[in-house]
């Protein structure tokens, strides 16, 4: 596909949620105009807690901690401050995005409570590639033209309940529910609890369900890995998972070697077998579950694994390992999510045969000016903070014609391509549609732009910086080292960030100088031991 020839400069954003916000700076970046449409009253998506569940926004649980860290997750060109601790709550996340939305003067863009309820291409659209964008708004509806459109909406928010796969559940007594609509442990007390699915939110909620409940179950049909947040020596886990290094290996072994190794080290921690959690095929790559908690909570048998369900009663759960559990008070369908874009023309951002039809996660292929592009409808392994920020920076620069797409053809074979790697990675489920791997998709994307770090030539240039980016964590600051939107930060970044890990943790003074001495002391002790007992056996000789 050629560059764009019409100039784009006015650009809408759909969502203020983190997508939103940093499509927003993209376009500001680049020197485009943008307006941002959200439904609700303010930004932050997902992550802005409330009590009650919206309609069409995604919706949280209250004690919703990030499992990825803040070094791996904040913006490249904006570190978070030093004293947020490593994971942070809901409310902490929130908080670092309305620093960041003040200091780049981002609110200005956002019309709120404003819904985005149609997306058209304008008749001219081969030529001009424009757009017509309907919203609404105290009722009324408003229409404008629009030179390119970023779909930053957020593809959590529709969630999927397979009653289908619950034969029974009609006639069941008790009360059922998605997790979406569970926000607080309360209510919960002295209930027989079965959690279906075994995903972030389900051991999320089956463990703090269990600090009240009497008995929690989580049913599960193909089992998962199961990893801590802390690493080697109290690191958080996603810095020393994702490094070039390990991306590297991750790309040459074969997998089974690969599968043996992420095995050995998952089991080190616990046997996942014993605790009746290994995954019934070992050879996917599917995204394990970050629980600190859910290992001892099994330990405890406050929460039991059971297999998956093969019929509800009215008070009971029989699994298909024909074990019943009865009686059961709550169900909890931890069974994730669907989505859908009701505001776009038809034909473009769909689901079919297990294939999302977007070039690279973003761009629907068979439009004729690739004006439109969808943020943030990925699950990467690692964070998906930095994965939206190069999305956005690459799309607003295809809107400017400094990128160019290839021919439609060609974006079609890598959308199949792409879809039968994935299938063959993380498998076919449902939950798996829009798994990717982390530093390899983040290097595609920085390549197209030209950010992404040539680490030969900067070996020879700076071999601290470059022995760096090659061993230590990935994290967004090295793709802001070189080309278009180099940070001059970046490096300083990137050196420091042992520094901003551990602040929120030193809380307590230690007195080091003396715990030095001690030692210093104690080495020249045991030197003098070791003299004094050779000058005695010389003595014996
Ligand atoms: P959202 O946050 O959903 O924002 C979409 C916005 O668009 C909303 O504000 C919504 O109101 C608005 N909107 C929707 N439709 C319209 C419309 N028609 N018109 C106008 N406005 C509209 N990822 C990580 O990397 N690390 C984590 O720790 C992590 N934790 C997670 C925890 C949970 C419980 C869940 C469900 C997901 C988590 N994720 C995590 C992934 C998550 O998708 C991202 O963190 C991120 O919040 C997605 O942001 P978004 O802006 O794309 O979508
Ligand atoms: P999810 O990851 O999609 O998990 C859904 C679970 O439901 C999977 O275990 C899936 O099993 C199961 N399931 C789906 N259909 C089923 C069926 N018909 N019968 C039985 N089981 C079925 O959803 P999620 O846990 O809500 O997580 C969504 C995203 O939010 C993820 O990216 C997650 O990491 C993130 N998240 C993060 C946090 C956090 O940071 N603390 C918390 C919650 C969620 P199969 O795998 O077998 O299909």
């Amino acid at each position: 596909m050629e560059p764009l020839e019409t100039m784009v400069k006015t650009v809408a954003v759909i969502g203020a949620g983190v997508s939103g916000l940093i499509s927003l700076k993209c376009c500001v970046d680049e020197g485009l105009e943008p307006t941002c449409f959200e439904r609700t009253e303010d930004i932050g998506g997902l992550w802005r807690f409330k009590e009650s569940v919206e309609d069409g926004r995604a919706s949280i649980y209250q004690s919703v901690i990030t499992n990825t860290s803040k070094e791996m997750s904040c913006f490249s060109d904006f570190p978070m401050p030093e004293d947020f601790p490593n994971f942070l709550h809901n409310s902490k996340l929130l908080e670092y995005f309305r620093i960041f939305a003040k200091k780049f003067d981002l609110l200005k863009y956002i019309q709120f409570q404003t819904l985005v309820i149609s997306v058209k291409r304008r008749p001219d659209f081969s030529s001009s590639g424009q757009w017509e964008v309907v919203t609404q708004r105290d009722g009324q509806e408003h229409s404008k033209v629009f030179d390119a459109v970023m779909v930053c909406s957020g593809h959590h928010i529709i969630p999927h309940i397979p009653l289908g796969s619950f034969p029974g559940i009609e006639r069941f007594k008790g009360q059922y529910f998605h997790s979406r609509q569970y926000k607080h442990p309360e209510g919960f007390e002295g209930k027989r609890v079965l959690v279906i699915g075994i995903g972030n939110s389900a051991s999320d909620i089956a463990v703090e369900l269990s600090k009240k409940a009497n008995q929690v179950f989580i049913s599960t049909r193909h089992g998962s890995w199961v990893m801590g947040r802390m690493s080697k020596d109290g690191y958080p886990w996603d810095m020393m998972f994702h490094t070039r290094f390990s991306s590297m290996l991750k790309n040459i072994l074969p997998r089974t070697v690969l599968k043996w190794m992420m095995e050995q080290q998952v089991n080190r921690w616990f046997n996942h077998e014993n605790y009746g959690l290994e995954p019934h095929n070992k050879y996917l790559m599917k995204e394990p579950i970050l629980n600190d908690d859910l290992p001892s909570r099994l330990l405890y048998g406050v929460i039991k694994v059971k297999s998956k369900v093969k019929k509800l009663t009215e008070t009971s759960a029989i699994f298909e390992d024909g074990t019943v559990e009865e009686p059961i008070d709550v169900i909890i369908l931890a069974t994730g999510y669907t989505f859908s874009f009701p505001f776009l023309e038809d034909s473009f951002v769909k689901v079919e045969n297990n294939m999302v039809s977007l070039y690279k996660y973003m761009f629907p292929p068979q439009l004729k000016k690739s004006t439109l592009a969808c943020i943030g409808l990925i699950q990467p392994l690692g964070s998906i903070f930095p994965t939206v920020e190069l999305q956005a920076r690459w799309a607003t620069r295809v809107f400017k014609g400094l990128c160019s797409l290839p021919s439609e053809q060609t974006m079609m074979e890598d959308i199949i391509k792409r879809n039968e790697k994935r299938i063959d990675l993380f498998g076919e489920s449902q939950s798996q549609i829009l798994q990717t791997y982390y530093i390899d998709y983040l290097d595609e994307l920085a390549l197209e732009i030209g950010a992404k770090p040539d680490l030969l030539p900067l070996l020879l240039k700076d071999p601290k910086l470059a022995v760096k980016l090659y061993f230590g964590p990935c994290n967004s600051y090295q793709y802001r080292l070189e080309g278009p939107g180099q940070w001059e930060g970046a490096r300083n970044a990137i050196l420091t960030q042992k520094q901003r890990i551990l602040k929120p943790l030193k809380t307590r003074t230690l007195n080091t100088a003396s715990n030095s001495s001690a030692s210093f002391l104690l080495k020249i002790l045991g030197l003098l031991v070791v003299v004094v007992a050779f000058i005695f056996q010389l003595q014996w000789l």
